[in-house]
C-alpha cells in the first residue's frame, strides 16, 4: 500500500509546483495555475516556466529547482516530449508526488509507449511517484484545492468520491452534476495510470471524512491488488464500480470447460464480489446508487418488502415491476393499515400496494400516506411517485413529506416526475439532502443501492475458508514428480485425496485381468473408463462404460479398447458405480490477473451452451460460496428437479471449499476441472477429474511479474 505520507502530498500538498504554467490565457498550463491560485486553495502554489515573468501576480521560476519550500507536489502539464527531462528536475528538487495532466503517450501509439516508460523510469530513479499521464487531475471542493484546468465554477462540495481513468468521463459528470446541486468530496483522474492506479488512491477517499460513497470508473480489467483496496475501503464506505468493457468476450483458449465458461465478465463479477464492491449495470444506474448511498446509510434493518405511494396507476405499475425486478417484495398491507389509508382517502382510491390515491391526493394526503405506510411493521421502505398533481403544486406536496421522511429511519425514496413543474419540489428535496429521481425506475435502483450495500457492508469483513485438514505436503510430493500438463490419475487421485475431496471408489489398471480383478475388489456394478493417450473426452470416444455386472464383462471390454486404441492405450480405470444424484462441474484455473479461481456449473454438457455458470476467488468466502450456488441454477437444483431428489448442498460446499484451497496452495496448479461432481443423498463425489500443472513458459511468466512488483515496490520505497 502507498506510503499515507505520499498520498497526503497528492490530496493535501503544503506546496504545490505548477510546471508549465502559461501566461497564453488559452493554454492549458494558465488553467492550472488559475485554478490553483484562484480558487481559494490554501496551501503555497508556485509556477514555473522558463520564459520567466509573471502570472496573477506570481514570478515564474525558470525550473523546479529554483521553486522555494513548501512544495510537496508538481503539476506537469508540457508538451510529451518533455516530461521525462522535467520529472528529473522534480526528483532532484526532493519532490516525491507529481500529477502529469500532459497527453500524447501510451494512449497515442508506440513513440508515446516510449515516453511513457522513460517517464516511469526517471520517476523510479528519484522515487517519485506519478499520478496520469493523460490525466486531469485531483479536485477536493471541500479543500478548494484543485489541479484541473476545467473552466469554473468547481462542483459543489458533496459526499461522492469519483476515481475515474477517465478524464472526459470525470468532466462530464462535474457537469451534468452542477445544476442539479449535485455535489462532490472529490475527484480523481488517473489518465494512462503509468504509475499509480485508481486503487492505489482508493484508501484515501476511504478514510476522507467528507466522503460517504465512492464510485470508481474503470477500464482496465480488475487485478488481486485492486479487489484488495476495494475490499479494504468496502469496510469504511460503499464503493460503486462502473466498469467500462463488460461486452468483450475472453479470448481464452477453449481446453476446457472451465476455461471456455472463464469470459471476462465472468471473472470481473467474481472479483468485484470479493471485493465487496456494488457493481453498476450502466452509468445512470451507477449515479442512482452513488447519491442514495450520499444522502443516507444502508438501513441496519431488513429492507426487502416495500410500499409504493402515489397519485397515478401508470408510474405505479412501473415502480411496481423496477421493484420486483431487482429482488423486492411488495409489502403485504394489512388489514388495519388499508382500513387507515381507506379513513382519508377517496372511495376510489387502491389501498392495497400499490396505493394509489388519484389525482386529487392533496400535500396533507401524501403526507398522511407516508406517515401511516412508515409506521407499518409489514413495511421496510417506501417508494413515493410524485408526478406534478393537478390541483396542487409539487412544491407544496414536498415540504408536506420532507418532515415525514427525516422523522423515520426506514428508507423513502422519490420519483419526481417531470421537468417544467418540478423545480420548485426538487429545491425543497436538495436542501433536505434528500435525492430525488426522475423515473421509478432509478428510484428502485436507489432502495437497491442501500440492500447492496447491507450485504457487502457483511461481506467485506468476512475472512476467506480454509480447510485445516488438508496434507499439503502429501499435495506437493505428488506434484514434484509431475511435468507440465495434464496428469495422469493416479497423480490427480493423490491430489485429491491430500485435501480429502472425496472421489468414488476406484483402481487403476494397466492390463484387462487387472481389471476383472479390481472391479471384484470394488463390487458390481462398476464403471469403466479408457486411460489412452490424447483422449480427453472419455464418453465422447466411447471410453465409459457404466454398470458393467461381472469381471467377464470388464475383461471384454478392457481388451476391446487395448485393440482400438493400439499404442495410445495406457490402461482403464474401474470405478464403483455412484448412487443417482445432481451432476455438477467444479472448475479451476489460474488467472493472469486474479490468480486462482474455482468455478460451479451446473452440469452436463450443456453448460457453455447455457451460461449456467459461476466464479469465484480463490480460497472462497462464505459470501462467494453462497452466489457460486445462487448465481447458478445448481442451489435450484438442489431442491429436488424432475426425477432427482431435494439434497442438502453440505457436500458440494465443502467440495469448493476444498478444491480452492488446494488451488490457493499450489500455484503449480493451473487448471482442473472435476466434471462430474455428483451430489447425492448419500453423498457427493467426484466421479472425474482433470488436472493441468502449468508449463515452464507460464511460470516464469508469473515468477517475472513477481519480481518486477518487488523491484518497484523497493525503488517506490526509497
Ligand atoms: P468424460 O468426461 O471423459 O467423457 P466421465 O468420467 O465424466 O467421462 O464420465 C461420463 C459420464 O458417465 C459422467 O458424466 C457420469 O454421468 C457417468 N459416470 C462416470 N463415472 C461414473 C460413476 N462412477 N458412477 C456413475 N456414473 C458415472
Ligand atoms: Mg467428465
Amino acid at each position: 500500500m502507498l506510503e499515507p505520507d505520499i498520498l497526503r502530498a497528492f490530496f493535501r500538498p503544503r506546496g504545490v509546483a505548477v510546471i508549465g504554467a502559461s501566461t497564453r490565457p488559452a493554454a492549458l498550463g494558465y488553467a492550472v495555475a488559475r485554478n490553483l491560485l484562484q480558487g481559494g486553495y490554501e496551501g503555497a502554489v508556485h509556477l514555473v516556466n522558463p520564459k520567466g515573468g509573471t502570472l496573477f501576480g506570481q514570478p515564474l521560476y525558470p525550473s523546479v529547482r529554483q521553486v522555494p519550500d513548501p512544495v510537496e507536489l508538481a503539476v506537469v502539464i508540457v508538451p510529451a516530449a518533455a516530461v521525462p527531462r522535467v520529472l528529473e528536475e522534480v526528483g532532484q528538487r526532493g519532490i516525491r508526488a507529481a500529477i502529469v495532466q500532459s497527453g500524447g503517450f501510451a494512449e497515442v501509439g508506440a513513440e508515446g509507449q516510449a515516453l511513457q516508460t522513460a517517464l516511469l523510469q526517471t520517476a523510479r530513479r528519484y522515487g517519485l511517484r506519478v499520478l496520469g499521464p493523460n490525466c486531469i487531475g485531483i479536485l477536493d471542493p471541500h479543500r478548494k484545492f484543485n489541479t484541473t484546468f476545467l473552466p469554473p465554477p468547481p462542483p459543489k462540495p458533496g459526499g461522492v468520491a469519483f476515481l475515474s481513468q477517465s478524464g472526459a468521463l470525470a468532466a462530464a459528470l462535474l457537469d451534468w452534476s452542477y445544476p442539479r446541486d449535485e455535489g462532490f468530496s472529490l475527484i480523481v483522474s488517473t489518465g494512462n495510470q503509468a504509475d499509480l492506479t485508481w486503487a492505489d488512491l482508493l484508501p484515501w477517499a476511504a478514510q476522507d471524512p467528507a466522503t460517504r460513497v465512492v464510485l470508481v470508473y474503470v477500464e482496465s480489467p480488475p487485478d488481486r491488488a485492486a479487489v484488495e483496496a476495494l475490499r479494504a475501503a468496502a469496510l469504511h464506505k460503499p464503493v460503486v464500480v462502473l466498469q467500462a468493457g463488460r461486452t468483450q468476450a475472453g479470448q481464452r483458449a477453449a481446453a476446457s470447460h472451465t476455461a471456455a465458461l472463464a469470459g471476462s465478465q465472468a471473472l470481473a463479477r467474481a472479483a468485484y464480489r470479493r471485493a465487496a464492491a456494488l457493481l453498476a449495470p450502466d452509468t445512470r444506474t451507477a449515479l442512482a446508487w452513488a447519491r442514495a448511498l450520499e444522502a443516507r446509510d444502508a438501513p441496519r434493518g431488513r429492507l426487502q418488502h416495500i410500499a409504493v405511494l402515489t397519485n397515478a396507476g401508470g408510474p405505479g405499475v412501473l415502480a411496481t415491476d423496477a421493484l420486483a425486478e431487482r429482488g423486492f417484495h411488495l409489502a403485504q398491507l394489512s388489514d388495519e393499515v388499508q382500513r387507515d389509508l381507506r379513513a382519508f382517502l377517496p372511495p376510489a382510491a387502491s389501498v392495497a400496494n400499490p396505493v394509489d390515491m388519484l389525482a386529487s391526493a392533496s400535500p396533507e394526503d401524501y403526507a398522511r400516506g407516508l406517515e401511516t405506510l412508515l409506521a407499518a411493521a409489514e413495511v421496510d421502505g417506501v417508494l413515493l411517485i410524485l408526478p406534478p398533481p393537478p390541483g396542487h403544486s409539487a412544491g407544496a406536496v414536498a415540504r408536506a413529506i420532507i418532515p415525514v421522511m427525516q422523522a423515520h429511519p426506514k428508507p423513502v425514496v422519490v420519483a419526481l416526475m417531470g421537468g417544467r413543474l418540478t423545480p420548485e419540489a426538487e429545491a425543497h428535496f436538495r436542501a433536505a439532502g434528500l435525492p430525488v429521481f426522475p423515473f421509478p425506475e432509478e428510484a428502485a435502483a436507489a432502495l437497491d443501492a442501500w440492500a447492496r450495500a447491507q450485504t457487502r457492508r457483511e461481506a467485506a469483513g468476512q475472512a476467506p475458508l480454509r480447510v485445516t485438514d488438508a496434507d499439503r505436503a502429501a499435495a506437493e510430493r505428488a506434484l514434484r514428480a509431475a511435468r507440465p500438463g495434464w496428469l495422469p490419475p493416479t497423480t490427480v487421485a493423490a491430489l485429491l485425496d491430500a485435501y480429502r475431496i472425496p472421489r468414488v471408489a476406484e483402481a487403476y489398471a494397466a492390463t484387462p485381468e487387472e481389471a476383472a480383478a479390481a472391479a471384484q475388489r470394488i463390487g458390481f456394478p462398476v464403471v469403466l473408463k479408457v486411460h489412452a493417450a490424447g483422449v480427453v473426452h472419455k464418453s465422447d470416444v466411447g471410453g465409459v462404460r457404466v454398470g458393467l455386472r461381472t469381471p467377464e464383462a470388464v475383461r471384454e471390454t478392457a481388451q476391446a479398447w487395448q485393440a482400438r486404441f493400439g499404442a495410445a492405450w495406457r490402461g482403464v480405470v474401474v470405478q464403483a458405480l455412484a448412487p443417482q444424484g445432481h451432476e455438477v462441474i467444479v472448475g479451476g484455473l489460474r488467472d493472469p490477473r486474479l490468480g486462482p479461481v474455482v468455478m460451479l456449473g451446473a452440469g452436463g454438457v450443456e453448460v457453455e451452451l447455457l451460461d449456467d455458470a459461476a466464479f469465484a476467488l480463490a480460497p472462497l468466502t462464505p459470501a462467494d460460496l453462497d452466489a457460486l450456488l445462487h448465481e447458478t441454477s445448481v442451489a435450484r437444483r438442489l431442491r429436488g428437479y424432475r426425477h432427482l431428489p431435494a439434497v442438502p448442498d453440505q457436500g458440494l460446499r465443502e467440495v469448493l471449499v476444498r478444491v480452492a484451497t488446494l488451488l490457493a496452495d499450489h500455484p503449480q496448479l493451473a487448471e482442473l476441472d472435476l466434471n462430474p461432481v455428483r451430489v447425492t443423498p448419500q453423498g457427493t463425489w467426484v466421479l472425474d477429474a482433470r488436472v493441468r500443472v502449468g508449463g515452464a513458459g507460464e511460470r516464469d511468466k508469473a515468477a517475472d511479474e513477481k519480481e518486477q512488483s518487488a523491484v518497484s515496490r523497493e525503488q517506490g520505497a526509497r
